[in-house]
């Protein structure tokens, strides 16, 4: 079912964005990835996703600049013709407690994380009205259900990331496209890599199944969500948290 379908996938070059790209690769599917710079890492992985038999590009976007965002919209339309499904992944944390955050950092976050994922969905969602189908899916997080100290400005974009869902899916239902968003736990990648030894020890221990997850574990919902056997899914947050938030 996912064989040949575009989908395109912010911050698709690494973490959790690259093991959904490398998901959607192994099922046939042409891949347009948005990353914020042309790293090595993102040549070699996209390179490696290339290998794997489909149609990949490579667009460079920062996805908190709304111009920026239009015009790469306009050019993945113009190489692929249309696209079917979007994947809002790209996130980032500045984490501090409330009085030490700077104003830099709160903007920073609630402009990637939130403004970006209403940007590129803004960008996209005439093409999914057009041709009467589209699939949206957006990674939120559990900290934006359950908040979490140090988090504020994370949490706060994270939740303003599950209404924006919700406001599509009731927007859009009648246009035959659907709008989920995922909310992962900790899910091991650069962004977890931050956190010491001691650190991921007393988060396994919180843990019911004791455990981190992995990207694979966030991709595998994705692919499910992104398929017709999820077809009267809409509006939904899943959580892939090991119990973290039960
Ligand atoms: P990651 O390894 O740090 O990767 C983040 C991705 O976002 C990178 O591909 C990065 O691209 C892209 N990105 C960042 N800022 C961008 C911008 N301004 N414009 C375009 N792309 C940008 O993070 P991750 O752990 O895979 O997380 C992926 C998503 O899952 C995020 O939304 C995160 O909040 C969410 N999440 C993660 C966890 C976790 O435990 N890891 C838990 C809950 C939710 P560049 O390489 O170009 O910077």
């Amino acid at each position: 079912m996912l064989k040949d379908k575009v989908v395109v996938i912010t911050g698709g070059t690494r973490g959790i964005g690259y093991e959904i790209a490398r998901k959607f690769a192994q099922n046939g599917s042409k891949l347009g990835i948005i990353a914020s710079r042309m790293s090595e890492q993102a040549i070699k992985n996209v390179d490696e996703l290339q290998k794997m038999g489909t149609e990949v590009r490579l667009y460079i976007c920062d996805i908190k600049d709304s111009e920026q965002v239009e015009t790469e919209a306009k050019r993945i339309l113009d190489d692929f013709g249309n696209i079917d499904i979007l994947i809002n992944n790209a996130g980032i944390t500045r984490d501090n407690l409330l009085p030490s955050l700077g104003i830099a950092e709160i903007d920073e976050v609630i402009d990637v994380n939130l403004k970006g994922t209403i940007y590129v969905t803004r960008a996209f969602i005439k093409n999914f009205v057009r041709q009467r189908h589209g699939n949206i899916i957006n990674i939120s997080s559990v900290v934006g259900m359950m908040g979490n100290k140090g988090q504020t400005n994370y949490a706060a974009s994270k939740a303003g990331i599950i209404g924006f869902s919700k406001s599509v899916a009731k927007e859009y239902g009648r246009k035959n496209i659907r709008c989920n968003a995922i909310a992962p736990g900790y899910i091991a990648t650069e962004m977890t890599g931050a956190l010491t030894g001691d650190m991921v020890e007393n988060i396994k221990q919180s843990l019911p199944l004791g455990m981190l997850g992995e990207p694979s574990d966030v991709a595998n919902l994705a692919l499910f969500l992104a398929d017709d056997c999820s077809k009267y899914i809409t509006g939904e947050v899943i959580k892939v948290d090991g119990g973290m938030y039960v």
